[in-house]
């Protein structure tokens, strides 16, 4: 029991009046089934973060049991809600940031890294200015955690390229990366590039040396490639099973010597189109669930209506009613329109994985692998990055999503 004298409620009532409604500073108490048990617990919050966890007998309310689980935290976001963090000409905003912001946080991601992928030094530039001059606003609640450039130092072969526009592509540059790096306030924390490129060997160790995330895709690398590219420290393969050319060596393609390599990590894209169940089911077989990464991908056409669209470069890209997303000029995939939640309830079923490995996938690993120490479990210090769901055929439901302490999303019942 905690005990306010009157004039404090006062001077708490008039904070709570003057104050910005995304200060938190109160004590909250949440229950659900933890995650790590299937065990009803209680989370109590204070000042945006987790002051304790407590077993309890039952729930206060068993009408909406619902998992209680740290927030889910994405790696690959290329935009959301019909906001690209690549589009040119000054078409991103900062409004448009804060609202795919506000929008992941009703599917469960409470962190992410916005992700730029293959474009003009100019465009890339200038939205991680723009990126830099965001992160830290304060309706953003601290869910933008740094950057994920995927390209422009990719294969220019067909398939391995993916959607990424060929004129964009281009060898490693060190001195374009670094201003680039600058423009994002030092804020890339993960950069996916092709390991056979001229350069890329000592790219990916200057990398390293800076302690940004070096991720290996949309390759066509030999195994010999691979290894030395984890050896001088590549931590993970981007999106494995997809960036990947549709015919291929069955013996010599990239696909095995990243499956082999035990030091390296892979993100897979569970959404149900970029991968077939059983690619899921052997991948997580031979990764694990503490070197797998459940990642979306998804884009700026997520949450949009079914049918064509015109990218910015006038190409036409499809959205299926079923809700795949696809560039029929390539006959290939144009990112994703599913979100993480999505893939996680995917994983589970596919591979019959528990909850907590699912989470740990989609959470936990990430924060490890990016050092976002602060995040990623629910532990006493740790943000109140705290997600309620239940469990749908395709799909997550997210009942509540806490960002920081602060209730963002509550499900209408
Ligand atoms: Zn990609």
């Amino acid at each position: 029991m905690i005990y306010f004298h009157k004039s404090k409620i006062f001077r708490l009532i008039v904070c709570a009046l003057v104050l910005p409604v995304h200060i938190s500073f109160a004590q909250t108490k949440i229950e659900g089934i933890y995650y790590l048990n299937n065990k009803p617990v209680s989370i109590e919050i204070k000042d945006g973060k987790i002051a304790g966890i407590q077993q309890i007998e039952k729930l206060s309310d068993t009408s909406h049991v619902a998992y209680i689980a740290p927030g889910l935290i994405d790696n690959q976001v290329n935009g959301f809600a019909g906001v690209s963090f690549c589009f040119a000409g000054g078409l991103l905003s900062k409004e448009g940031i804060l609202k795919a912001t506000s929008e992941l946080w009703k599917i469960g991601v409470t962190s992410y890294l916005p992700t730029l992928t293959t474009n003009s030094e100019e465009v890339l530039s200038q939205n991680f200015t723009l990126l830099a001059e965001t992160k830290n606003d304060k309706a953003i609640l601290g869910s933008i955690v740094g950057y994920h450039l995927e390209g422009p130092y990719i294969s220019s072969e067909d398939g391995y390229r993916g959607a990424h526009p060929l004129k964009y592509v281009r060898k490693p540059d060190w001195k374009e990366f670094m201003a680039l790096y600058e423009a994002s306030g030092r804020n890339i924390l993960t950069v996916t590039i092709a390991p056979e490129l001229d350069g890329a060997m000592e790219f990916i160790r200057k990398c390293t040396k800076l302690g940004i995330v070096v991720a290996i895709g949309h390759h066509n690398a030999t195994k010999p490639v691979i290894d030395q590219a984890v050896m001088n420290g590549a931590k993970i393969a981007t999106h494995l099973g997809n960036g990947c050319a549709n015919m291929i060596n069955r013996h010599v393609n990239p696909l095995w010597p990243q499956l082999a390599n035990n030091q390296l990590m892979a993100s897979i894209i569970c959404d149900g189109f970029h991968l077939r169940d059983e690619e899921i089911s052997v991948f997580y077989k031979v990764k694990g669930s503490e070197m797998t990464i459940i990642t979306s991908d998804v884009t700026s056409y997520a949450g949009l209506p079914s049918g064509e669209y015109k990218n910015e470069e006038g190409e036409t890209i499809e959205l299926t009613k079923e809700g795949m997303l696809r560039y029929p000029a390539q006959n290939v995939l144009y990112g994703s329109a599913s979100p993480i939640s999505k893939g996680v309830a995917r994983i589970i079923k596919v591979t019959g994985c528990q909850v907590s490995e699912a989470i740990m996938m989609a959470s936990t690993n990430p924060a490890k692998l990016y050092g976002l120490t602060d995040r990623g479990s629910i532990e006493p210090g740790k943000r109140a990055d705290i997600i309620l769901f239940t469990i749908g055929e395709s799909d997550l439901k997210i009942v509540k999503t806490y960002v920081s302490g602060n209730l963002v999303y509550e499900a209408s019942k």
